[in-house]
């Protein structure tokens, strides 16, 4: 990612972090040194904050995108629970953005800057076009952008050698708990290995695989 045309989102998110967690002032100085940093894990900000980073970067690109259209789009549901190497999903059926954790946590900054506004003009596309359109076909880059003002990538350079490694989802019978196992242990479990959730006692069944 060259910076320059993505900056203006990543300029709006970082002045809305500015208010809400500190209060220093950003300077543009300070943007682009955020930008070429991607490479080192950030630990500015707790997992919690980092969450949070997300919501408010999906809110100013909802905002802005309504400042663009002069209509009022409806807010998808944010959760954190996509594993293994997709960065984001976007569910327009669920109204419902998807977004990696454990990338998140690794990636910091160049991950809301890169992941949010891809997540959020899938659903703005859809919103304004139908479902029939191109996942990243023109509505899509035009929305990202003319929009959004960022670079319209369709693959993110993330590292995904972690996170992957832990990609097959099962369920027990708590309500909203996944347990990630890794591809060692999913093969136990087809040669008849049983692992039991530690809370509710209950075996773990496959639900899904994320890669
Ligand atoms: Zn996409
Ligand atoms: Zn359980």
């Amino acid at each position: 990612m060259s910076g320059a045309i993505s900056l203006s989102m990543m300029a709006l998110c970082q002045k809305i972090r500015g208010f809400v967690l500190d209060f220093s002032p950003s300077n543009d100085q300070s943007l682009i040194q955020g930008a070429n940093s991607a490479a080192s894990p950030d630990q500015s900000l707790t997992p919690a904050q980092w969450e949070w980073q997300v919501r408010v970067c999906v809110q100013a690109c909802y905002d802005q995108a309504e400042r663009y259209f002069l209509r009022h789009f409806p807010r998808p549901e944010v959760s954190f629970k996509l594993r293994g190497g997709h960065a984001g999903v976007a569910e327009p059926g669920r109204q419902r953005l998807r977004f990696n954790r454990q990338l998140l946590l690794e990636n910091g900054q160049p991950f809301v800057d890169e992941v949010v506004p891809h997540e959020v003009a899938h659903l703005l596309a859809y919103a304004l076009f139908g479902r029939r359109i191109r996942p990243h076909g023109g509505e899509w880059q035009s929305i990202m952008r003319d929009v959004l003002g960022c670079i319209p990538k369709t693959r993110h350079g993330f590292d995904v050698k972690k996170a992957a490694r832990q990609s097959f989802i099962y369920a027990c019978q708590c309500q909203d708990r996944e347990h990630a196992l890794t591809i060692i242990r999913h093969r136990r479990m087809g040669q008849g290995q049983v692992y039991v959730c530690r809370v509710c006692r209950q075996p773990l069944r496959f639900v899904r695989q994320e890669s």
